[in-house]
Parts: structure tokens; sequence; C-alpha cells
């Protein structure tokens, strides 16, 4: 592809897990990414690395989605970094996928703890996609990320499917709203996934990942790259007409 029609894609959270996976499956696509991390600064300049060797650019930056005051800065980083390594002003794909677990009964979750995931999930998809709009293309794409648990209900997880729940309902808005810009919108909805999400139980607790793989259509529970390579599909040209939609990609958990 020629500098002007390669395609650039920012994923969140993408040191680690759904978003490393993401970012990867991209880059085999010819998509350059922009990816962002919290706290794992070398994992992410691993993944930089991984990119470069697929023979594809990449950047990553530091991020914190549960600050929304930063974001402002964070869209002038993003700025600076198109028009340096890519001599572009906008870029094409928007992954908003970093987040975080928690555990606890609806009648245990604390306020601090129903804040954080606010801030983290419901907030930081509204706010950080709001200041990142002015530089994403025209006929661009945005994927949210939700849970198969918005769905589904296990005990313990209210308040962060709650939260989920809202991000589903924010796509259909958005979709619609950035219809007339030609950008698409959905939510990817994952199944139980081994990473390091929720202490890694998934993939570190034989007794918990059994049950799910008991109650899985394909038997089994899903790997990085099950949903990986589904982002990296819905964000492929095929995929342009649709838009506004909840894709649940969990093997079929709980059908
Ligand atoms: P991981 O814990 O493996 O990775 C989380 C990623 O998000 C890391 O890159 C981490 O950065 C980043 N991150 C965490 N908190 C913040 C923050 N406050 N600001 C910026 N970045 C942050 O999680 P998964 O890959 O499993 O989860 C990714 C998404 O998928 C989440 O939205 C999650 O809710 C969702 N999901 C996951 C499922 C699963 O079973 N795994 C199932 C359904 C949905 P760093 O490495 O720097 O800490």
């Amino acid at each position: 592809m020629t500098e002007s029609t390669t395609r650039i894609a920012l994923v969140t959270g993408a040191s680690r897990g759904l978003g490393r996976s993401t970012a990867l499956k991209l880059a085999e696509q010819g998509v350059d990414v922009i990816l962002t991390y919290k706290g794992s600064e070398s994992e992410a300049h691993a993944v930089v690395r991984q990119i470069e060797a697929l023979g594809r650019r990449a950047v990553a930056l530091q991020l914190d989605v549960a600050d929304s005051r930063s974001f402002a800065a964070f869209a002038e980083r993003v700025k600076t970094v198109l028009a340096n390594t890519w001599h572009r002003e906008r870029f094409d794909h928007l992954v908003n996928n970093a987040g975080i677990g928690l555990h606890a009964s609806f009648a245990e979750t604390t306020e601090e703890q129903f804040d954080q995931l606010t801030n983290v999930h419901l907030k930081g998809t509204f706010f950080l996609t709001q200041k990142l709009l002015p530089l994403i293309e025209d006929g661009g794409r945005i994927v949210n990320t939700s849970t198969g648990l918005a769905r589904f209900t296990f005990p313990g997880y209210a308040a962060y499917a709650a939260m989920k729940g809202g991000i589903e309902v924010l796509t259909r808005y958005m979709a619609k709203e950035l219809g007339s810009r030609g950008i698409t919108v959905n939510t990817i909805a994952p199944g139980a996934i081994e990473t390091d999400f929720g202490g890694g139980v998934v993939r570190d607790n034989p007794q918990a990942n059994a049950q799910i793989a008991g109650v899985t259509a394909l038997g089994r529970v899903g790997l990085p790259d099950d949903v990986g390579g589904a982002v990296a599909a819905l964000l492929s040209d095929g995929n342009r007409w649709i838009t506004g939609q909840r894709i649940e990609v969990s093997g079929g958990m709980m059908l």
C-alpha cells in the first residue's frame, strides 16, 4: 500500500491480552498501529517490535483511560505522532479495548469500585472517543468492547456488566450520530477469554476453565487470538456496511 492508503488503527490497552492480539492481527492485515498501555511500557514496546517485524509501523503511547482530564493532551500526542510517523492528520480505526474487571457481589460493591469501573469503561470510552473524533477519518471505524456478561448473568459482575451494557447502548447512539461522516461503530462482546483479566482466573483456575468450557457450544474457553482475529475481521473492508451492532465473540457461551 502507498503511504496515503495505509490504514492506521489506534488500539487502547494493547500491551497485553485482547488488545495486543488485535494490534498484531491488524498488522498481519497490513494495518499500522498506534497502541496504548497504562503501566506495561516494556510489554507495549515488545508489541511495537513484533508489529515492525511484520513490516508495519507502530508507536506506543501511555494513556490512563480513567483520567478524562488527560484526553486533550493525549489527542495532541496522537496528532504529533500521526504527523511525524505517517505525515497524516487523521487515523482510520479506533478500538476502545482497555479495561479492568471486578468480581464483587451487588451487596458488597463499594462506591469507589463502581466509580473506578465507570471511569475506565463507560466514561473513558465516551470522552476518549469524543476527544479523538477530529482525528478520525470520515469513513473510519470504531469498535467498542463489551462482554458476554451484558447478555447473560453470572453472580459477582453487576457493576462491571452494567458499565458494559452502557457501552452497548452508547455504541448505537454513536453509530447513529457519526453515520453522517460515514463512520461505523460496533460493539465486540467477548466471552470468557484466557488473559490476565480478573487475575487470570479463566486461564489459571482449572475449575473455572472447565465450567466455562462446559457451557460453550465450541467446547472450550476463548483465546486472545479468537477475539483479536474477530476485531481485525470486523475492521476489514468486507464489513464496511455493519454499524450499530453488538457482535458476540464467545464460541457460543450460554446460548
Ligand atoms: P488484560 O488485563 O489482559 O489487559 C488489559 C489491557 O488494558 C492492558 O493493556 C492494560 O494496560 C490496559 N489497561 C487497564 N487499565 C487501564 C487504564 N485505566 N487505562 C489504560 N489502559 C488500561 O485484559 P483483557 O485483554 O482480557 O481485556 C480487554 C478488554 O476486554 C476489557 O475491556 C475487558 O473488559 C474486555 N473483556 C475481557 C474478557 C476476558 O475474559 N478476558 C471478556 C469480556 C470482555 P497495562 O498492561 O499497561 O496495565
